[in-house]
């Protein structure tokens, strides 16, 4: 027997390809290196063939991803790859290229919620992955495929994207386990430090440019169309097929319901998109027979989608964006704007949007009752706290945030909170350490204070 034998798969039955939004006709390989539409320049998405997959009932394909979530065998204990039928069936298992990504614990905020008379109040934590941000979920299907096309005899010198931070790492990470050459362009300053040290970790080719993001993207489009590198940005609609599988993966967790709300942290949009494709797909093969409605959150400066949202969507302008605190979303022009819209459509959406002082406070009250939030998420919490007020968000509802990159990540961010060093943000819920000498009636009587003040 020969050694490829053990790796060799019977061909998958499964079928995908990619499409332009639009509805041109023409249909392209998920093995082809194309980004965008040949006739009329929109993105793409990926196609399954949904009649292949509705010919097993909605409860095989439940029973099916229940069996696989978290298990052993390779590579569909991932999230990701245990749904690999409905989200790329063109990668061979053996070029898969994955850090068991997804499992993320869903964790019931019962005392936020609480606080703010939300009892179903529930935080997705996608930030508890390898990298610390949810990018991992669509990295993995990305550079999955490029190491398929490798294998397939294409030359790809090297995969490359432009990022507010963690794009880059979940790219370097992933190319490091494959052997394949990254290289990722940043913002300079405009990233923190845990995020700017990751791609340099993992040998990753590091530019930190002059720029902001929209700039940074610009530049490496250019570099990846004259070169032949492949381009891992979100417009590459792979990503986006991986993203998907977390309304998959919370819906099953709650045992298969839907819930009422999805509020999500928006900075260039695929994530928004990709949460309203996983939902729709269900949909589709009778997985679910209802949709959530979404709410995206956005920074006040850098809010785009926001502008468009309050003129119906009638019209889109792009924004210079301001520096944020929510530095992964500081983006004025976003790539999936279109997607964006028509989910948010189809999904009876709303969008909500955060000021410096909201963020930071709506992330440090909630650090209080037990999570440890990212900026991006503190967007998603302050927007939430803004609809439940309002009375859009209905306190009876399931109310699902997803949070989307670990608070490990932006220590300044925390610690600056914490030392009022924050400009436009008065630290409502600040704590700072107590300095005291080494003498024992003086820490009693700091400690004694310190617990009285709390009651
Ligand atoms: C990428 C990112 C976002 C925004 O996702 P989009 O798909 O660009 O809208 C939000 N939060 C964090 C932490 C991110 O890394
Ligand atoms: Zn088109």
């Amino acid at each position: 027997m020969q050694a490829q034998d053990i790796h060799a798969v019977p061909p998958d039955p499964y079928r995908a390809w990619f499409q332009c939004i639009a509805g041109c006709p023409g249909r392209y390989s998920l093995k082809e290196i194309i980004y965008e539409c040949p006739r009329c320049g929109n993105l793409l998405e990926v196609r399954h063939d949904l009649d292949l997959l509705r010919k097993k009932t909605p409860e095989y394909w439940k029973d099916l991803f229940d069996q696989r979530l978290m298990r052993t065998q390779w590579p569909y204990g991932s999230s990701v790859w245990g749904k690999r039928e409905m989200v790329c069936p063109e990668v061979e298992d053996a070029n898969v290229v994955s850090t068991l990504e997804g499992g993320s614990n869903l964790f019931w905020a019962e005392r936020l919620g609480n606080e703010i008379g939300v009892r179903d109040l529930w935080v997705k934590l996608c930030g508890n992955s390898h990298t610390g941000s949810f990018k991992d979920l669509g990295m993995t299907v990305l550079v999955s495929m490029v190491r398929q096309m490798i294998s397939g005899g294409v030359e790809i010198p090297a995969v490359a994207c432009a990022s507010t931070g963690d794009t880059s790492a979940a790219l370097a990470a992933y190319c490091a386990v494959a052997d394949i050459r990254a290289v990722v362009f940043l913002p300079r300053n405009k990233v923190s430090t845990a995020q700017l040290i990751q791609p340099i970790a993992h040998g990753a080719v590091t530019l930190a440019i002059d720029s902001d993001f929209d700039g940074c993207m610009a530049l490496v489009r250019e570099l990846c169309t004259r070169h032949d590198i492949y381009l891992a940005n979100s417009m590459n609609s792979l990503r986006v097929e991986g993203q998907k599988t977390v309304s998959i993966e919370l819906v099953q967790q709650f045992d298969w319901q839907v819930p009422d709300w999805v509020v999500i942290p928006g900075g260039n949009l695929g994530n928004v998109s990709a949460l309203g494709k996983g939902f729709q797909l269900m949909r589709e093969l009778g997985m679910i027979s209802k949709l959530p409605r979404i709410a995206c959150a956005q920074a006040q400066r850098a809010n785009p989608l926001y502008l468009s949202y309050l003129k119906g969507f009638d019209d889109f302008e792009p924004v210079q964006a301001r520096p944020t605190l929510a530095s992964a979303i500081q983006i004025g022009n976003p790539v999936s704007i279109e997607k964006a819209i028509r989910t948010l459509k189809d999904f009876d959406g709303v969008v909500e949007q955060a000021t410096e002082a909201e963020l930071a406070d709506a992330a440090a009250r909630a650090d209080r009752t037990g999570l440890f939030n990212c900026p991006h998420t503190g967007v998603a919490l302050a927007a939430l706290f803004k609809l439940v007020e309002r009375g859009v968000i209905h306190k009876r509802e399931r109310v699902v945030v997803i949070s989307t990159a670990n608070g490990l990540k932006f220590p300044e961010f925390k610690i600056q909170y914490h030392e009022e060093r924050l400009p436009e943000v008065a630290s409502r819920y600040r704590n700072t350490p107590i300095d005291v000498p080494a003498d024992y009636d003086k820490v009693r009587d700091a400690v004694l204070r310190a617990i009285e003040g709390r009651s």
